[in-house]
This record gives structure tokens, sequence and C-alpha cells, in this order.
């Protein structure tokens, strides 16, 4: 079988390691056909691809992002929708894929590379070969339904987003930067006008010239064989070649042989409205021209600028628009890379009466700083943490490498010269050596003195009103050209199209791929070490261990070592909750935004909180203080740092000062309420957030911190600690210090250090002055579970039934519903339940296919959460949960009463897609050890865990399914064991209550506001209840702009 004598298509372009990071990249070519592959062998368990092309359009059609969808729809040899992603997950895979203005690309991400290999050529034909049919285009992109409404996933994607501020900002902007004759200038997604007469041949045409191979770029991040990666292209590309364009034909490439856009000739400043109901804040969106993206030195210069002037609360910009004169509850920049990247700064968060005051003021503080000497000793810290930054991520994350390498395919030089690059730090260095007049002049060049184009986007209600006229309008105009029997046809034709779309894929062709095994899934190896209180876990005997014993150890702390041979030393401390009385609970979120942003006593002297951040940012990668659902443990706090092992002693210094040694300022405080406050409108748009919100309030008790930090408390209990503050501060920083107190305790810390432990001198020694001060005789509190802070009604779901809540800002619904679930690791139906909802959720599985792929919502899935003993059921943007939610409860019920049948690969598919997530969990060095603390001191659960449990997975009868399904999943959509949160658009009201009381739940309407809690603490008299409460206000709606995740 081993053919040597065949000579690889592919030529080498070059091999070079990174001098930053224990990486190599290789570039290849194929002779052949131009596609291009770039190899970067970061190592762990996953192996991700990214499959770019470059693809530029000059029009708003949409045909770019359509084309993503139709992809998945089927390919030249496998003409079956849904095919690639059954056959992904059984090989541990999972696909996806995004269209940027220039370029779209598919993405493969694998555990192991064995999967990785036999997904690879099919996944190509479907991108290069794909079927493209009319019966695709209709459903996928857009079609008329049998009510006369717009459907289509492509259509409802972009109905999400097109009316949102963000996006109509946007599309402003570059339409003011690009002519027509410039691709950047449209809407590659698709405006909803061009969608509705898109036609497939003008998609074919599209995909016809943009989805060559010589377009093409392969991005493969992990540990790949290369040899086997050529030999499958080169096979891939047998099979290919005589239905492509042949590769000789002139091919102009995109972005690079196309026109350039000229100069911003003067500067603009438009307002611009955007669909709000509450009108009191806007956003302003600043954009100019930068270097060309090819210039690693300017590059890096544009970035180290933009991250002094607004990287971070000691900023110039960020420091006295936000921290200082409240004018902005933050400022963002980036820059796109492009031959002319673009500069983006955003001030959000602004009030609309002062836009254009900020706006103003903004350019009045850059002009004032360019007028003066910079602060290089700041500068110089910003090229060091960008540095060090940079050294993290292309140690941990994969899309570091995807970025740089796309762009570079997208606009670099075709011999490798620009890609090389990559291979080193060094225009840092150049950096250092920048003296001030030429930063100054940089920034004068680009930013200061640059035309630039801003809009200060202004909510507008009656904008929102008009929308929504103007679309009852039209629906309305069509529905009565259409008539009945125009409609009936429209849904016949639908019907036709979804049934020519749903071909049933024959098992024997899904039994040709084999289940890959998992011997080239190579999991990283982190050694478990214990020192002080975690010893009572058990102290494994390890080389590790003996170097952590041999500092004969008198630092009881709970101390938990993790190595791994990362350049990095990650610290984690958890902090348990349990001594923190039920009414400084509110105050979290305020403390922990305070925590690293406020002033310190050092030697008697007062540091100011600026002084403070600036050091921080000197020793470390990254500092912050979170929930603890990260590491398992949603009710606990975490302080994480990550540091160079140089900086391990002067991290564990930090984390005793903020402990300890900070001070409750005023002012800071003042800063931090408002930041919080001027959040939570958006919070609260959002019908996905606030299902979740109104979940947690009637689930959760009031000792809960997911409770006491939800947006349902800050919103009112922030209002009123800013009244607080105002006139008692004694009284708020007197609870503070009562919180600190409570946190801080020997008995609720415990500590994970992750690094390479053989490199760190006094790993267990370095801790000792963070308890210097501390009762070391205290025994560790238990950490609290989930299901210790259940409300009665969380304790026993059913009593509560189900509960409408109408939010005038959505348009479309979600639910969440939730019964009992296993509350142990070690509840011997945990493997059964595993299988179920892995097999239920799977893309194109059951649930995928009953609602999803009939239109009845965006997404669906189950959820287990061992910690609080629940499981639940979601609904994610759907027309009518009603409706979808039935359909869940269906497709449940056919598996378990047999009339649906669990087919054998479905099942692989299953138990593979869990092997998957537990290479997900252990992704990277930090992520592996992580892993380790999580389930041992967590979960209390032992090493083995993962093990014994995959084994018992695989083992798993479908009688144990049926059974986990029955007795666990289906409560979940029956009157009597679940309850039922839903946020539905208002006028969905009426059709809801109905539906949820004939399926027999006790059914009940409260607005948004009837969850809203203060933990007694009291308003004002005459205090602005406005917007806190929106019971009396009428809210019309505009649309929700959830995060969604960009699927095929
Ligand atoms: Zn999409």
């Amino acid at each position: 079988m081993p053919s040597q004598t065949r000579k690889s298509h592919f030529r080498t372009i070059q091999k070079f390691k990174t001098d930053y990071a224990p990486v190599s990249i290789s570039q290849y070519v194929s002779e052949r056909t131009g596609m291009h592959v770039v190899v970067a062998d970061q190592k762990g368990p996953k192996v991700q691809g990214y499959f770019a092309l470059a693809t530029e359009i000059f029009d708003d059609s949409g045909s770019p992002h359509t084309l993503e969808h139709l992809v998945f729809m089927g390919s030249k040899s496998y003409q079956y929708k849904g095919l690639l992603d059954k056959l992904a997950s059984r090989a541990y895979s999972n696909t996806n894929a995004w269209t940027a203005t220039d370029h779209t690309a598919y993405t493969l991400d694998t555990a192991g590379w064995e999967g990785f290999a036999q997904i690879l050529p099919v996944y190509l034909e479907h991108v290069i070969l794909p079927t493209l049919t009319d019966a695709g285009c209709y459903t996928e992109v857009h079609h008329i339904d049998g009510e006369g409404n717009d459907a289509g996933v492509v259509y409802s994607e972009m109905q999400g987003v097109q009316n949102t501020g963000g996006e109509i900002m946007d599309i402003r902007a570059r339409r003011l930067l690009y002519p027509e004759n410039v691709g950047f200038r449209y809407e590659t997604g698709g405006l909803m006008p061009n969608l509705r007469v898109l036609t497939a041949d003008r998609i074919r045409e599209f995909h016809k010239e943009m989805y060559q191979p010589k377009n093409l770029c392969l991005v493969l991040v992990g540990e790949v064989d290369e040899e086997n990666l050529l030999q499958i292209l080169d096979d891939f590309e047998d099979t290919i070649i005589n239905d492509i364009p042949p590769p000789s034909a002139p091919f102009k490439r995109p972005w690079v042989e196309s026109a350039q856009p000229p100069a911003i000739a003067k500067t603009i400043v438009e307002t611009i409205e955007f669909p709000e109901e509450d009108e009191s804040m806007g956003d302003i969106l600043i954009a100019m021209f930068g270097p060309d993206c090819n210039s690693a030195i300017e590059t890096a210069a544009l970035t180290v600028l933009l991250t002094y002037l607004a990287g971070s609360s000691v900023s110039v910009l960020e420091n006295i628009m936000v921290e200082k004169e409240e004018l902005a509850s933050a400022i963002y920049q980036n820059w796109d890379a492009r031959p002319n990247s673009v500069i983006w700064i955003q001030p959000s968060g602004v009030a609309t009466d002062k836009l254009a005051h900020v706006e103003q003021r903004l350019f009045e503080i850059l002009r004032e700083v360019n007028s003066k000497p910079l602060d290089m000793k700041y500068m110089s810290d910003c090229i060091g943490r960008e540095k060090r930054r940079i050294k993290s991520q292309a140690e941990s994350s994969s899309s570091f490498y995807a970025d740089g390498i796309i762009n570079d395919f997208l606009f670099g030089k075709r011999d490798g010269s620009t890609l090389k690059d990559m291979g080193t730090l060094s225009e840092f260095d150049s950096l250092e050596k920048w003296s001030d007049e030429k930063w100054r002049e940089f920034m004068r060049k680009w930013i200061t003195d640059a035309p630039h184009i801003s809009l200060l986007g202004t909510p507008s209600k009656s904008m929102s009103e008009k929308i929504k006229a103007d679309e009852e309008a039209r629906l309305a105009a069509r529905r009565k050209e259409l008539g009945p029997e125009g409609l009936a046809k429209l849904a016949e034709k639908l019907k036709d199209a979804i049934a020519k779309n749903e071909v049933e894929i024959p098992n024997s062709l899904l039994q040709k791929w084999p289940v890959p095994g998992v011997e080239s899934i190579h999991f990283i190896e982190s050694i478990t070490a214990r020192s002080g209180q975690a010893k009572k876990l058990g102290a494994p005997s390890n080389r590790i261990q003996q170097v952590v014993d041999k500092q004969a150890s008198d630092v009881p702390l709970f101390l938990q070592f993790e190595h791994v041979p990362s350049n990095f030393v990650n610290i984690i401390v958890l902090l348990g909750t349990s001594q923190v009385a039920t009414e400084h609970r509110p105050l979290l979120p305020l403390f922990l935004d305070n925590f690293f942003n406020t002033p310190i006593m050092k030697d008697g002297k007062k540091i100011d909180f600026e002084t403070v951040v600036t050091q921080l940012e000197q020793d470390t990668v990254s500092y912050s203080m979170n929930g603890g659902g990260r590491i398992g443990d949603a009710e606990g706090l975490a302080i994480q740092f990550q540091v160079e092992p140089e900086k391990y002693a002067a991290a564990i210094e930090w984390i005793r000062t903020m402990m300890f040694d900070s001070l409750f300022d005023e002012t800071r405080l003042k800063a931090g309420i408002a930041k919080i406050l001027a959040d939570i409108p958006e919070e609260k748009r959002s019908g996905n957030s606030m299902m979740y919100a109104v979940d947690s309030m009637i689930h959760g008790d009031k000792d809960s911190n997911i409770v006491a930090r939800g947006t349902l408390v800050k919103a009112v209990y922030m209002k009123r600690l800013k009244n607080l503050l105002a006139n008692e501060p004694a009284t708020v920083i007197g609870w503070l210090e009562a919180l600190r107190k409570s946190l801080f305790t020997f008995e609720s810390m415990r500590t994970l250090v992750i690094a390479d432990i053989e490199k760190l001198p006094n790993p267990v020694q370095a801790w000792k002055p963070l308890i210097a001060g501390l009762d070391t005789t205290k025994e560790l509190l238990p950490l609290v579970k989930g299901k210790d802070r259940l409300s009665p009604d969380g304790k026993n779901p059913g009593n509560y039934g189900a509960v409408i809540v109408p939010m005038p800002t959505i348009d479309s619904s979600f639910l969440i519903s939730s019964a009992k679930g296993p509350d142990d690791y070690n509840d011997p139906r945990l493997p059964a339940l595993m299988v179920a909802i892995s097999f239920l959720d799977s893309v194109e599985g059951p649930v995928w296919t009953a609602v999803r792929g009939t239109g009845l919502a965006y997404g669906a899935n189950f959820r287990k959460d061992t910690d609080a003993g629940h499981v639940s059921f979601s609904i994610y943007r759907s027309p009518d949960v009603h409706r979808a939610f039935i359909a869940g409860k269906k497709i449940l019920e056919s598996y378990i009463d047999g009339t649906a049948k669990f087919e054998d690969h479905a099942l692989e598919g299953a138990v593979s897609q869990i092997v998957c997530n537990l290479a997900d969990e252990q992704a990277t060095m930090s992520r592996a050890g992580q892993f380790h603390f999580v389930n041992g001191v967590v979960k209390g659960v032992d090493d083995e865990y993962d093990t014994r449990m995959l084994k018992r997975v695989r083992e798993v009868k479908v009688e144990e399914i049926k059974g986990a399904m029955r007795e666990i999943l289906l409560p979940l959509f029956k009157a009597g064991s679940a309850n039922l949160v839903a946020t539905v658009a208002p006028i969905m009201k009426e059709n809801m209550v109905k539906g949820f009381t004939e399926l027999g739940f006790k059914t009940q309407v409260k607005p948004l506001s009837a969850f809203k809690e203060s933990y007694g603490l009291e308003g004002e008299e005459g205090e602005d209840e406005g917007d806190d409460d929106e019971e009396g206000s009428d809210d019309g709606g505009s649309g929700s702009d959830e995060e969604m995740s960009e699927e095929d």
C-alpha cells in the first residue's frame, strides 16, 4: 500500500521555528492546483484546521455567506445533507465556519490526527465541489413560507443582526471609507432585501469564481503527520482535477490585485440613528486608515500604541474618559489587517446627549497627549506586555496561528517572505529603540492628524417603530398579492424542497468509515503534587511530589501543583464563599470589579490605583478575579494570575497585597458602580440572558452567588448602592470591609499552581507571606455545592410550573425547562445519561433535526448540572417556543417508546463526542492542569475517574439509554416535575399561556421586574424607579442581538 514511487505535487516553500514558542511552521504549495497549506505543530490532543478562501465581491447579495451554509448540504460524491457532520462527530470532530468581509473559513476541530485525516478529504470535497442545489438554496438562504413570512436559515440569521446598532454603524462606516469598486464596502453576510432576490445561479457563479484550490489555504494547528497530510491532499487533488477550472487559467488575486481605496479626503462626523426603545445611551464609532498589514514593524507599533492609548484603566483615554470623567463605560480599540489597515476606536455606553461632546473630547485628549512627551516608561511596559501576550497565545491558542496565517494568505507575498515574519518577535526589539519623537510622529500620521470618520450612534424609538410598521405593511401587501392560493403553493414548494434536502443517508454508506482509534489523541501529561492541607486529599508518589516534599514545609496552605512543560506559571486561588453574609453577597460584582483597580497602602504610604495597575501590568501576562464557574465551582470565586516563572514570587506578593493592603476608595467605587450600571440596559435587552437570569432567581436561594451577582439583582441594588455611597460612604465601605474579611481566610483558600515546577524556585515557600497574618489552625471549609444553594423550588422542581416573561426588546422566544437530575459524580445513572444527552444533542442528530431542521428554533439542547443536581432543556431563539418544546418532547418520546431506532453509527458518534469533550477540556497545558484540580479538588473524584467513566460510557446498552431518557429527561416535559421559564415577544404572550396550560403546566405571566431583588437595600424617597421597573413603560422591541455561534 505505501506508494513511495509517487512524488508529491506539494512543494515545500519553507519550514522555520518560531523563536518565542516551541512551535515550527511549514508552508507548502501544490504545483498542480496552487492550493496552499501551512502547518503549525503545536503540541496537544487537538488538531485544528482552518480552510480559508479569499473571497471578494462587489455587492450586498450575501453570496459569500450563503455559500458558507450551502457547503454543508452535500458534495459531488456525498449528496446527502448532514453526512459530513455525522461522520465528523464519529471521528471526534466538530465543524464550523465563518464569513468575514475578506474571506470565508471552514473549521475542523478534531481530537487526534487519525480522525482529522479521515474527515479532511470528505470536507474538502464539500468545499470545492458542493452540490449547491436549488432545493438547498431555497431552505437555507431564503424562501417565503405558507404564511407569507420571509424565512430561510441565512435570512433569519441576518434578520437578527441587520437592524442592530453595531451593524448599522459598521456598514455606514464602510460606505464612507470605501468607494464602490472596493470589496470592503459591502456586507458579505447579505442584506435582507438582497437576500430576498438572491438566485441560486448567482451563488454558483460566485463559487466557481472564488472556490478554486489556488484561492484556498489550509491552516492546520496541532500534532499533524505531515507526510500523511500531503499524501491525502495529493489523492484528493486526483479526485477533483477534472471538475475544477484549469489551474493555468488566468486568475486575479482577490484584494491584492484589486483597486485600493483612496485616502480619506477630510474628516466626517455624522450622526446615525439605530432602532432602540431606550434612548438614553448611544455609541461612537471612529475609523481611519492605518499602515500596510505586511509591515511587521508598523503593525506592531500600531498594536502597542493603541494599548498605550486605550488598553487598560491606566491608559490615557480609558483613564480620563471612563475612570475620571465617566463619559463612557469602555473605550474599545482594534485594527483590521488589510493593505490599508483600518483602525477602530469605539467609546461605548455614552449618554446620548453627550455623543458629540465625547467625540470631540476624545480627539482633544489625543492631541494633548501628542503635544507633550509621551510616557516612555509606560510605552516600554506596553511593548513588554504585548510580547508576553503573544508568547502566551502562541503556547495555548490555535487561533493565534490561524489569524496570522490567514491574513498572510489574503494579503502577504506568495514567496513566503511575509509569513516568515511570524518566526520572530524582533519587531518589538526594534520598537524598544523608537524615540519619543518617532512615536509621536507615528501617532500623528495615523491617528491624531489623520482625517477620520466618526459616527455618533443615536438610539431612536421612532425608527424602531417605523421599521416594525414598514415590515408589517410589506408583509401584508405581499399576502394580499399572493392570496390564499399563492400561499398554499408556496407551502407546497417549501415542503418539496425540504423533502429533497432530507434524503436519508444509507447506513451502509456511513459504515464505510470506521470509528478512528484513540491512539493518535495525545493528551497532555500533567503531574500532580500536593502540599499543606491539600495532602489530606492524598499525596501522589512521583518526582514532582519529591521536589515539593524537599522543601521541608511549614506552609500549611492548601497547595496543589500541576507540572507541565509550560513557559508560564498559572496561579489560581479558589475562594470558598460559605462565610460571606447574605446581605453582603450582592456587593460581589463591585468587589470583583474593584479588586485590582484600587489604591493600596505600602510602607505607610497610599499608592494610587494607577500605579497599582501599572505595576501589575509590568509583572504579569494577565490577572483577574472572577466567579469560580470556569474551574467547576460556580459558587466560589477565583483569583487568577498568569506570569513568567521569574515573577512567581511577585505574583504571590500581589495576591497578598490586594487581599489585605488595598483601600476602598469612594471615587474608585463610584466609577465601578457607574460602569456596572452602564452595562445593565444591554444585558436586560437579551431574551436569552434574561431567561437564565429569571431561572436562577426561581431556583437559587439568596445565598447563591449566581443569584446575588445576577443582572436582576444588580439592576436595582447597584442603583440604590450608588445613592447610599453618595450619602453614607462609610456605611458602604464598612460592608465591603466585612465582605473582604469573610472571604480572605486561611480556611477558605485552595491554591493551584500550573507550571514547570522543576524550574520554579521555592514553589512552596514562596507562599509563606500570603498566610503570615492568618489563623492557620482552622480546618478547611468544604466547598459550597450548587445543590446547597437551591431555593425550595430549586430543590423540588415542578411546583412552580411555567412562567411567561414578555420582553418588548425581543421578537422571538427563549425557554428553559429544569428538573431533578443526578447530584453525585458517582451516580450509576451518569454514563447512560451522558450518552443519552450526547446522542440527542449531536449535530444533525435527533433534536437538531426535529427543532432546528424544521425552523422551530435556532438551537435546542439538553444539559446536566451535577453540581446543582439538575437537568435542563433549553431552546434558543424560536418563533414559537411552545411548538419547539412539543417537538423536543415528541422526539424524546419516540426513542423511549421505540418508534425511533438507535442507529449504531449515531451511538458511536455520541460516544466519540464524549471523548472529544474530554480532549477539549484538556486542550492546552493550563487546561490540562486545571482539569486535574477540578476533578480532585472541586468534584472530589480520583484521577482514574474519567478513564473509568469512558469505559462505562462505551459499555452502555440501548436499554440503559432509554432508561435515562425516561427517568431523567422526560420529566423535563411534564407538569409536576419541571419548572419552565420562557422569555417571549409580547405578542406571543396569550398563545404561550394557552399552550403551556394545555400541557398541564400551572402557567403565569410575570414581567421581568417581578424578579428583581434588592437584598433588603431600600430605595430612597423619590428614587427614580423608571429604569428598574419596566412594567409601566410601553416598549415596542427592536429584535435581539444575541451572541450567536455561526454554524453551517
Ligand atoms: Zn451564517
